[in-house]
């Protein structure tokens, strides 16, 4: 388990930079019956969008949107505000018309903030805001008050005498390159300084962008370590630090860091608009409803959690049933390491045949601009021909792993999509205090509902499955 999380938290990490690659149509060889079939879906996909964008389907989303992230705020994986969001969800749905709506519980690790306080005594006194790393455990009661040493890479941990990190608390400063690459000071700092004595760590926050922003996540503890607390803190923080250690200053500092762990029941919410002629074959569109105890998981991943939500439910409002099942999921505890996704293939692993196609939007819900696609050769020349008929969201990436829950049933061979959008920006809300609806504009996050809905209805309805090989 452990292993796996760490895997994919540097699987989710390296698709996290978006490159737009146009498509080599040249490898191609789509057979001219079903180009022409694609092509036949030009009025319906278009009808979709504009009943969408235009009709009035996409503001009343983006309404229930809003009201669902300002009712419930952050989603804590374990807290009661999640099950009380899922429950709503669920309700939503029938209100809407939708009845073929069950959960499926998932038993999860509930890791609670209590506390926390930092501040820096030698060379003077300075008040340092810091916010514990998932699954961080606790300083004693009276906290851990050590000399501080600022550590820029792993290799310079290694290189550095083990006397001078004993006894004392790390600051990793890696500079921002990608999120793939920096994260892991944030997933592995405490395990590595920990092997060398350290007694906390604490780490630069993982953005390119910072106004004294702190930004949590998920940190796993390698086994036979010894678990020592660690904690973001920002960017000016961390660079004042090096500043200082430069300057040949000794640095102290003090933290008081109080968590509670224990289990909870979650739930998997699974949406069901049953295909009318191939209803045991599906096409997943999902996103996670949990989110971190900061800011309002609007962005992460409030926006495409409702985007994949209003699939089945506009299609059925609008009458329009593919030939395949869609099913929206709304995975729980994607944040604590896909536990949500994991429980749900384990208990679903022999429907995995069926799964036609996957979908995640998991990255942001900002302009949309087409998919980052997994899959065969012939999978991504199909989505290529299918985007066509959404010009000009018609972008394709390959990626060899797009999303982060998606990402086990990929490793399956199940081809499938993460939505590519504008989202330069994200890094700098993503797990702070400002990932809220502040960041979510009306018109794109109903521009990716409208997209993501025909889309989906398309791969859903076509007459031919999308190969895996
Ligand atoms: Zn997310």
């Amino acid at each position: 388990m452990y292993s796996i999380v760490l895997q994919i938290l540097f699987l989710i990490s390296i698709n996290c930079t978006v490159i737009i690659n146009s498509y080599p149509e040249n490898e191609c060889n789509l057979d001219n019956k079903l180009v022409d079939e694609i092509q036949s879906y030009k009025n319906v996909t278009k009808q979709i969008i504009d009943k969408i964008v235009s009709g009035g389907f996409g503001t009343k989303m983006y309404e229930d949107y809003s009201k669902f992230i300002d009712t419930f705020g952050a989603r804590l994986a374990g807290s009661k505000a999640l099950e009380k969001a899922i429950d709503h969800m669920v309700n939503l749905t029938r209100q809407n018309g939708l009845n073929d709506v069950t959960t499926e519980e998932v038993d999860i690790p509930y890791w609670q903030r209590i506390y926390e306080s930092a501040n820096m005594f030698e060379p003077y006194l300075k008040k340092i805001s810091i916010l514990g790393l998932g699954t961080s455990v606790s300083t004693p009661a009276e906290g851990i008050k050590a000399e501080a040493i600022v550590i820029k890479s792993f290799d310079e941990l290694e290189k550095t005498d083990e006397n001078k990190i004993k006894g004392k608390i790390v600051v990793f400063d890696p500079p921002f390159v990608s999120y793939g690459e920096t994260v892991v000071y944030r997933s592995l700092g405490a395990s590595k300084a920990s092997r060398k004595g350290a007694v906390a760590t604490l780490v630069r926050s993982i953005t390119p962008f910072s106004i004294y922003s702190l930004h949590t996540g998920a940190q796993d503890y390698e086994n036979n370590v010894t678990k020592i607390p660690t904690a973001a803190i920002t960017h000016e923080d961390a660079d004042l630090f090096r500043r200082l250690q430069n300057l040949g200053e000794k640095i102290v500092l003090k933290i008081h860091m109080s968590y509670a762990m224990s289990r909870k029941i979650s739930r998997n919410t699974i949406i069901d608009l049953k295909g009318k002629e191939s209803p045991e074959k599906q096409v997943i569109v999902s996103g996670h409803i949990d989110s971190w105890d900061v800011g309002q998981g609007a962005m992460d991943d409030g926006g495409g959690m409702m985007i994949s939500w209003f699939v089945p439910v506009i299609l059925n409002i609008l009458k329009l049933k593919p030939r395949r099942t869609i099913r929206a999921i709304l995975w729980t505890a994607e944040e604590p390491g896909l536990i949500g996704a994991e429980a749900y293939l384990t208990k679903h692993i022999n429907e995995t045949s069926n799964i036609n196609f996957i979908m995640e939007s998991d990255e942001g819900t900002f302009k949309p601009l087409g998919l980052d696609v997994a899959g065969s050769t012939n999978a991504r020349c199909i989505i290529a021909e299918v985007l066509k008929l959404f010009t000009p969201i018609d972008k394709m990436k390959e990626s060899e792993y797009p999303g982060s829950d998606m990402t086990l049933f990929v490793q399956k061979g199940i081809p499938g999509a993460s939505l590519l959008n504008e989202n330069e920006r994200y890094f700098w809300f993503h797990h702070s205090e400002g990932d809220t609806m502040n960041v979510q504009n009306q018109e794109d996050v109903v521009a990716c509902a409208a997209f993501w809905v025909a889309f989906s209805y398309v791969i859903a309805d076509l007459s031919q499955d999308i190969p895996r090989q």
